[in-house]
């Protein structure tokens, strides 16, 4: 594919082959962006921003609606796209492309609300006569980079505020999946958005992250992905508002009155979808030592049930992991932490790029599978006997994007949703649920900000005060 550059669709000799992580086969190929090419884009979102800020509000809603109705009437073709270049399942990546259907959706619904307020000016001396109002307005050029593993909805939730704001956009997807990121560029350009308002450059972060970053033409970075890219881009960025929607490590905590065979069940998807590679996937698994023999043996059971295999085919619960080299680096985690004296309770073998599911126990905490964020199917299970130790164990590393709790008592859940430190807090569900209207982010290494659309807005717009001194009143 081509990428979207100045309003035209370019080549470059330099190229990225992007290949299907099951089988290593060669997809298609993307161009290789040079530091020519970011200029170039930077140049013209400069431009877009005066296309995309005179645009009418319910212009804006009608070109994200066309794309969402675009998104709808292709929707296969975009799971299929999603399926091959990433890790998802054909199940998975189908959910994916209805949730980009919404965010665009709730994008052109919300481009309607941003709103200001009067000011009461005349509450302190020296503000009579005087009134006014703020209201928000476009910040800029957004750039948004984006991370692999939901390679359109992510693309979805920075493209959609951004064109509701009536801000430009430089986007830089993921290398390993840019193609998801290219077929939605060609859905807004079909939609009709204005020529310029928006550049999608496929090319390596390394090479052309530091350049795009450090501009002072961007005025906000609407960054996903990991800790140790957001922590370069922070170093870099300069004065521009920062948006950073990381990792975690996200723990569960199972009480002694919860539906155990549920907790199982919905930590097991919650562990190993898309293959684990989930920022908001499960684990650490703090359980209550009364019903731990129990929901061990419903995990074991659940895991044992997973298909995992050919991404394509209906049946198959979970696909590879997004490269081999991803795969032997969680093989690695997991024999470090045996070597430790932790006890594999099923799967842990791998076959290329396959990992197979896999739940541990007794995890030293000095072992990195329960320190860092694993981003792989597997997940740790820790017995507990008391709410102080639950909340003290799942609050003791530096990551807090979503918690969740089971439990059937309701002051249990209040204590432990109140005490858990996290952005979100499921109750009753693991922690891998999101709503695409709800604000989304982390405290502590998981983020800076929230975005789910009405909160990108927020972020992606300021208040702009219009004060009238009106002296012969
Ligand atoms: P990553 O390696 O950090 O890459 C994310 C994006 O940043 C890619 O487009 C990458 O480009 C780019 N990048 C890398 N270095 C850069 C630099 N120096 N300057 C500018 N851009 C740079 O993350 P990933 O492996 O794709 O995704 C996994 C991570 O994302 C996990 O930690 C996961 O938890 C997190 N994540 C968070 C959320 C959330 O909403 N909180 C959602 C999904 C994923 P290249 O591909 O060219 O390297």
């Amino acid at each position: 594919m081509k990428m979207l550059l100045a309003g035209s669709w370019v080549d470059r000799d330099k190229t990225i082959e992007v290949r299907d992580p099951f089988d290593n086969s060669v997809i298609d190929t993307v161009p290789r962006a040079s530091a020519a090419d970011v200029e170039t884009a930077l140049a013209a979102a400069v431009k877009g921003f005066e296309a995309a800020r005179k645009m009418a509000v319910y212009e804006r809603a009608q070109v994200l609606l066309k794309t969402a109705a675009i998104v709808q009437g292709r929707l296969e073709e975009f799971a299929v796209t999603i399926a091959r270049e990433g890790s998802k399942t054909i199940r998975e990546a189908r959910k994916e492309a209805r949730r980009c259907v919404n965010t665009l959706t709730i994008s052109a619904e919300e481009a309607k609300r941003i709103s200001g307020e009067t000011i009461p000016f005349d509450s302190f001396p020296g503000g009579e006569k005087r009134v006014g109002y703020y209201q928000r307005v476009p910040i800029g050029v957004v750039l948004a980079i984006t991370p692999f593993n939901d390679p359109l909805n992510l693309v979805a939730h920075k493209l959609g505020p951004a064109i509701a704001a009536g801000d430009s956009v430089v986007l830089k997807p993921a290398t390993v999946t840019p193609l998801s990121a290219l077929k939605l560029t060609e859905a807004f350009v079909e939609a009709g958005l204005p020529p310029l308002v928006l550049q999608t450059l496929t090319g390596h972060g390394a090479e052309i992250g530091d350049a795009l970053v450090a501009d002072p033409r961007v005025r906000m970075i609407s960054f996903t992905g990991g800790l140790d890219a957001g922590q370069r881009i922070t170093t870099l960025a300069g004065i521009k508002k920062i948006g950073m929607e990381l990792g975690s490590n996200s723990p569960v905590i199972v009480w002694n009155d919860a539906d155990v065979r549920w907790a199982a069940e919905s930590c097991v998807s919650g562990a190993f979808w898309a293959a684990g590679q989930n920022c908001i996937g499960v684990q650490r698994i703090y359980v209550h030592k009364d019903v731990y023999a129990a929901f061990r043996d419903g995990m074991v059971e659940a895991t044992a049930k997973y298909k995992i295999g050919d991404k394509m085919k209906e049946e198959t619960d979970m696909g590879p992991m997004i490269t081999e080299g991803e795969a032997k680096r969680v093989e690695r985690w997991i024999a470090e932490a045996k070597q430790a004296g932790a006890k594999v309770l099923i799967g842990g073998g791998r076959t290329g790029a396959l990992m197979q599911p896999t739940v541990l126990e007794g995890v030293p905490k000095t072992a990195t599978i329960h320190r860092e964020e694993v981003f792989g199917p597997t997940v740790n299970l820790y017995p507990v006997a008391t709410v102080e130790e639950a909340l003290a164990e799942a609050n003791s590393l530096p990551f807090g994007l979503h918690a969740a709790l089971f439990t059937r008592d309701v002051d249990t859940a209040f204590k432990l949703a109140l005490g858990l430190d996290a952005g979100g807090v499921m109750i009753n569900d693991s922690t891998d649920y999101r709503l695409d209207s709800m604000p989304f982010g982390g405290i502590k290494n998981s983020g800076l900000g929230r975005e789910g659309v009405k909160f990108s807005l927020q972020e992606m717009t300021e208040p702009k005060v219009i004060c009238f001194y009106l002296p012969t009143m």
